[in-house]
């Protein structure tokens, strides 16, 4: 069954506010998820794709056309020593010159980082082209997975894991830092959008116990963080439990979202997750009281 006709509507009035499009990595267009969202019965969305906000201007120009709530959204990445943070924006306002210019950094960083990489990659004698790479990221944001593709297409590996393995990944010869946003930059960006800066998927962070997890909040909380993702499919009972505690003893508010990218990650569906996962609309009028 394609997920673009699931039959059964998930009401009441829930939400998905952690969506990739093919503006960044996911495999659906903006327009896509606005007719998937209003399938199965969801009353808000938010694209929130990897530092561009492409995928929720596209779909807010649907917006008279559906019942399906938009809110406009971003996930940007943070440079942290170890582990990965993505702060997602809310609600930010898509026109604001210093979002807009912001982004525009990160995104030469990103393009640039590429181009140096397929050079790394030619230099150690493997045959590859910008070109080709181009080509397998089918005009959305290009990143490591597409030359990984690539490489696997020419022979030069057996699989995308060989290809992170042997040349991509940090330590491989063909490895490139990338450059990121600090968290309070990226928090700052999102609020001076007049957005409602929410951190990530706490799981993915290198906080390994409730302590170290509760002083990092304390400390993005201080540069200006407003909430925290607790509703998420990697989020089993127990996490969801600890970071909803966390979330209220800062006084931080709660958000959800599948992070949805299509057919790139099987197994997740808009708005449900691995099946189970239910996003209550009220967070999303918490949200709009906290934005400015
Ligand atoms: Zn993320
Ligand atoms: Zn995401």
């Amino acid at each position: 069954m394609s997920i673009l006709h699931a039959k059964t509507p998930i009401r009441p009035p829930y939400v998905d506010l952690h969506i990739h499009s093919t503006a960044s990595d996911g495999s659906l267009s903006p327009l896509q998820i606005v007719k998937t969202a209003e399938n199965v019965g969801l009353r808000a969305i938010a694209i929130t794709d990897h530092d561009t906000i492409e995928g929720s201007l596209e779909a807010l120009r649907h917006q008279h056309s559906t019942d399906v709530e938009i809110l406009s959204g971003i996930e940007i990445s943070a440079g942290v020593d170890s582990g990965t943070m993505h702060l997602l924006g809310y609600l930010i306002h898509l026109d604001d010159v210093s979002l807009r210019q912001t982004l525009k950094v990160v995104q030469e960083a990103r393009a640039n980082r590429n181009i140096e990489i397929i050079r790394k990659l030619q230099d150690l004698g493997v045959d590859i082209n910008f070109d080709e790479v181009s080509k397998v990221s089918g005009g959305g944001q290009i990143g490591r997975p597409h030359i990984a593709q690539v490489l696997v297409h020419k022979g030069a590996v057996h699989s995308i894991d060989e290809a992170f393995r042997k040349f991509l990944k940090k330590g491989r010869p063909a490895y490139i830092e990338r450059y990121r946003l600090l968290p309070d930059e990226a928090i700052q960006t999102i609020l001076q959008a007049g957005g409602v800066p929410v951190l990530a998927h706490p799981f993915t962070l290198d906080a390994k116990t409730e302590g170290e997890l509760d002083r990092l909040l304390a400390d993005l909380k201080q540069a200006g963080l407003k909430g925290v993702e607790v509703y998420y499919p990697a989020h089993g009972p127990e996490l969801t439990a600890q970071y909803e505690r966390l979330a209220h003893s800062h006084g931080l508010l709660i958000t959800g979202g599948t992070d949805f990218h299509g057919t790139v990650t099987s197994g997740v569906n808009i708005g449900v997750g691995r099946g189970d996962l239910r996003v209550p609309y009220r967070l999303v009028e918490e949200l709009k009281r906290s934005a400015t």
